[in-house]
């Protein structure tokens, strides 16, 4: 048998998370809306109305673009795409054609491969459409709505590598605020082409056209089918047809939707009602000069500047406010920027998880946390404490040390007494004692059960150790 190498090329369409429509003034969040509200004659398409371009949508396409090192063009057009639908009211769609708002650029995987970007265009949103009761309804509130188009190269190798560049590029988008990144609202879509080849080769096998795959979890299993198909058919002796294919949720399986469409059955013309789009060099200096430093470099930072492991400095960049709220931490504390991590990968994340917190809710700031930190390395409380002092900070919305004193989570700082009360417990316990000293170590932890019982918690586990080991004679 042949081994196969597959090639994996994506289509992503990402909704823009713009106040406003691309060519309207209506809501660019319909998402909560009841049908048919948020619309105008202009994304409906009725006759005599002019479409006018939507600043802040062309500013957040040269954002990505700039981000994902594209070249932008400096003058490029909107085109009509023709087709027939019925959540088309105007019968075609604006979108760009032959010269997009930007070309080449790339994205980098974890392992520094980097896959190439064809082109980035803007365009609008069409509605929906639904069945219900047997009757078909449509919905035009997403009409108008801005999208970025991005075509990568034929670049991507597995269905990991495919899954691994949507969820960079839903990071990327979230991180430069360009859109929300909702998957399941649909804010990123993604058609993935497919087609495998002999290993080594160099040319391009026929390929075929998986149609939105909106899930990460998807996608992976969807690509891997399909792949395994292809392989079948051609070990067989058969051909790859370019056919279009769609997910079937319920099944979780692909099927034929139809043949391939070509472009000329759209019939592409400059659309007559736009300007071209221009950015010059100033406009493009300005949105460079705020691009903000990319997730990828930022993680590769917080392991060379903070000594973080590659896991740590991972998920702390997943989102921006994250990677801002360690950083501060880390500011605020000045000791150890490992510390500040593992408080917030393992509490911070888990109580927001839990009680399902923005970072606006978030009552444990970056100083606060801080101020726990040094409550721990004061001794004032056990390293332990913390997770149970954090979700009682939030609750509270008061300083660490207000909620240490009043819940009264200090620990015993009174060597003499605790001294004291180890030299009791040992008298107490007269045959414990005895085995322990004839050999029988493990009983060390039941002693310091027994001091941890009766200061209810408060002591120093690891000196009230040191004090036993000394009293019980070792
Ligand atoms: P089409 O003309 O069929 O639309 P394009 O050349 O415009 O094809 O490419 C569309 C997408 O398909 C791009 O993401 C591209 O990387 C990908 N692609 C192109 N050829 C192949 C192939 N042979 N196998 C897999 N993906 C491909
Ligand atoms: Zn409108
Ligand atoms: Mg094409």
């Amino acid at each position: 048998m042949t081994a196969y190498e597959p090639v994996i090329g994506l289509e992503i369409h990402i909704q823009l998370n713009t106040k406003s429509k691309i060519f309207c003034s209506c809501s660019a969040d319909p998402w909560e809306a009841e049908p048919n509200t948020q619309i105008c004659p202009v994304c409906t398409g009725h006759p005599g109305v002019l479409p006018v371009l939507n600043r802040a949508a062309v500013e957040k396409a040269l954002r990505l673009a700039l981000a994902l090192g594209a070249e932008v063009a400096e003058v490029s057009y909107f085109a009509r795409k023709n087709y027939f639908y019925p959540d088309l009211p105007k019968g075609y769609q604006i979108s760009q054609y032959d010269q997009p708002l930007a070309t080449g650029g790339a994205l980098p995987l974890e392992n520094g491969r980097r896959i190439r970007i064809r082109r980035l265009h803007l365009e609008e949103d069409a509605g929906k459409t639904k069945r219900e009761g047997g009757r078909r309804f449509v919905d035009f509130n997403r009409c108008g709505v801005p999208l970025i188009e991005l075509v990568t190269e034929p670049d991507i190798r597995s269905p990991e590598e495919a899954a691994q560049f949507l969820t960079r590029l839903r990071q990327l988008v979230r991180w430069l605020d360009v859109s929300l990144g909702h998957m399941e609202r649909g804010h990123i879509r993604c058609d993935a082409n497919v087609s495998v080849r002999p290993k080594g080769s160099q040319s391009l096998g026929e390929k075929t056209e998986i149609k939105n795959v909106n899930l990460i979890d998807l996608l992976r299993p969807a690509i891997e089918q399909e792949i395994q198909r292809q392989i079948q058919v051609l070990e067989a002796g058969g051909q790859i047809e370019a056919w279009t294919l769609e997910w079937d949720e319920h099944q979780r399986v692909l099927r034929k939707m139809r043949g391939k469409e070509t472009e000329a059955d759209y019939r592409y013309f400059w659309e007559p009602d736009l300007l071209p789009i221009v950015v010059d060099r100033a406009w493009l200096e300005e949105v460079a000069a705020e691009l903000p430093e990319l997730p990828w470099e930022r993680e590769k930072r917080f392991q060379e500047e903070y000594g973080l492991p590659e896991y740590d400095a991972r998920v702390l960049t997943t989102e921006r406010a994250l990677a801002d709220y360690f950083e501060a931490a880390v500011k605020a504390y000045g000791g150890s920027p490992k510390a500040v991590a593992n408080l917030v990968i393992n509490h911070i994340l888990r109580l927001m998880n839990e009680q399902r917190l923005t970072w606006d809710d978030l009552r444990v700031t970056p100083e606060r946390l801080a101020a726990i930190l040094r409550l721990v390395d004061q001794g004032v409380i056990h390293k332990n404490a913390a997770k149970k002092l954090i979700p009682l900070v939030q609750e509270r919305d008061q300083e660490p040390k207000v909620v240490v004193e009043a819940e009264g989570m200090a620990q015993m700082q009174d060597t003499a007494a605790l001294e004291a009360l180890c030299a009791r417990i040992v008298e107490a316990h007269p045959e414990e004692a005895a085995k322990y000293r004839a050999g029988k170590k493990g009983l060390l932890g039941w002693f310091v059960g027994q001091v941890m019982r009766e200061t209810r918690g408060k002591a120093n586990p690891q000196e009230v150790q040191a004090i036993l080991r000394r009293l019980l004679g070792e």
